[in-house]
């Protein structure tokens, strides 16, 4: 690529990826900035569920990002059915209350035989609700596709280098790349959990914007196994928006997915990095009193990665207010896998300049 592009990318997880391959398909010149590895963040070591938010206002996001993913292929294959998703508890006093705004995800609630018959590989003394949602997906099956996508419409990946977002006054540049300048005409930051940083690295010292942009790491370990009788359904302990959208105290909460016969168990949430193998132990102990199979079977692998979060659980969508020429895609937490894709479409019209449609909770200029 010869001129400058019209935009930089900084980030190759599944939201960079996606918005790179929309952009590009539009006749936009794209690079994408990736420090590390397309999906080498939570985009390629995630629980691998597809899932209704179960948020008002993130469901269409989701109803669009389930389209996208239809049509994907490209080594990324969506299950045409959803394999159903139990809200576990081993607690029945504790049942979350009905989701009883989303009847289309005909919620019905199992204990005892009933939840027995639906899941054999489940605990005596469980209750949960089934919801009519959970496709399983390989983690970085959706990352790779859109990397695909992108590429065969022209875009360029530069990767090995953090990218930063280099300013004159309030209008962006480009990104500068270890100490070089690169142009852009205007830069889209898809980090994750790091977008405060790329839009706020201390050579620029832009302090106010990092404030603007509050998305934390929330870490996460998952360990791999390939169960005798794995689960049938996405497995899923209750409690996870608590956790998940104010940064609490380390926890673990017990979690399931099984795409292609392999079987995803988590899950940590904490601040810190951590060190995946010493907590692989507690997240198998935590999931036995769910599981109890799981008891004896070695690990396959076990893996950490960070949810870009937010304190409300919303992703920051679209331009930052006050500077020309900068947009943000991130912050999506449990669900970026689930959401990215229409997110990126709607930062990519809205970056191509077309009718803008984010819908103001999630505007990156909230306040
Ligand atoms: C344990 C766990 C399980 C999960 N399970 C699911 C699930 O089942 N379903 C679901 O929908 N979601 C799930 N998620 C959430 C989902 O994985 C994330 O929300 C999503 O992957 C975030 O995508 P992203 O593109 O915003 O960020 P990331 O995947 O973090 O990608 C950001 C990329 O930017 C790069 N980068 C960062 N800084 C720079 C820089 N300065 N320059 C260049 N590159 C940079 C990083 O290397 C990274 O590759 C899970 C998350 C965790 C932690």
């Amino acid at each position: 690529m010869s001129a400058a592009p019209d935009f930089a990318v900084i980030g190759g997880g599944i939201v960079g990826c996606s918005l790179a391959a929309f952009l590009a398909e539009a006749g936009a010149r794209v690079v994408v900035y990736e420090r590390e590895a397309i999906a080498a963040g939570a985009s390629g070591r995630n629980s691998g569920v597809v899932q209704h938010p179960l948020d008002p206002a993130l469901v269409e996001l989701y109803e669009e990002s389930v389209e996208h993913y239809a049509t994907l292929g490209r080594g990324f294959e969506l299950p045409a059915d959803p394999v159903g998703l139990l809200l576990v508890t081993d607690d029945p006093e504790r049942l979350e209350p009905e989701p009883s705004e989303f009847p289309e995800l005909r919620p019905t609630l199992l204990e005892g035989a009933a939840l027995r018959a639906a899941e054999p590989a489940l605990a005596d003394g469980l209750a949960a609700w089934r919801l009519d949602t959970g496709r399983p997906v390989p983690p970085a099956a959706a990352a790779n596709a859109f990397a695909t996508r992108a590429r065969e419409a022209g875009a360029e990946f530069r990767i090995g280098e953090p990218a930063f977002l280099a300013l004159d006054g309030a209008r962006a540049t480009g990104v500068t790349v270890a100490g070089e300048h690169h142009p852009a005409g205007a830069v889209a930051i898809a980090a994750g959990p790091w977008t405060a940083e790329a839009l706020d690295h201390p050579q620029g010292g832009l302090t106010p914007l990092k404030v603007r942009v509050p998305i934390a790491p929330l870490w996460g370990v998952v360990v791999e196994l390939e169960l005798p009788a794995a689960p049938r359904h996405v497995l899923e302990e209750t409690g996870i928006k608590a956790l998940t959208q104010a940064a609490g105290a380390p926890s673990v909460l017990f979690s399931a997915v099984t795409a292609r016969g392999i079987s995803a168990v988590g899950s940590t949430f904490t601040l810190e990095k951590p060190d995946p193998e010493a907590h692989a132990p507690g997240v198998l102990e935590n999931a036995t009193r769910f599981l109890p199979g799981l008891k004896g079977v070695k690990p396959r692998g076990v893996r950490a990665c960070a949810r870009p979060s937010s304190a409300d659980g919303w992703p920051f969508l679209g331009p930052l207010p006050g500077l020309e020429g900068v947009s943000v895609a991130s912050g999506h937490g449990a669900w970026g896998i689930t959401l990215g894709p229409a997110s990126a479409r709607l930062v990519a019209d809205q970056l191509l300049g077309r009718p803008a449609e984010i819908p103001p909770a999630l505007a990156a200029g909230r306040s």
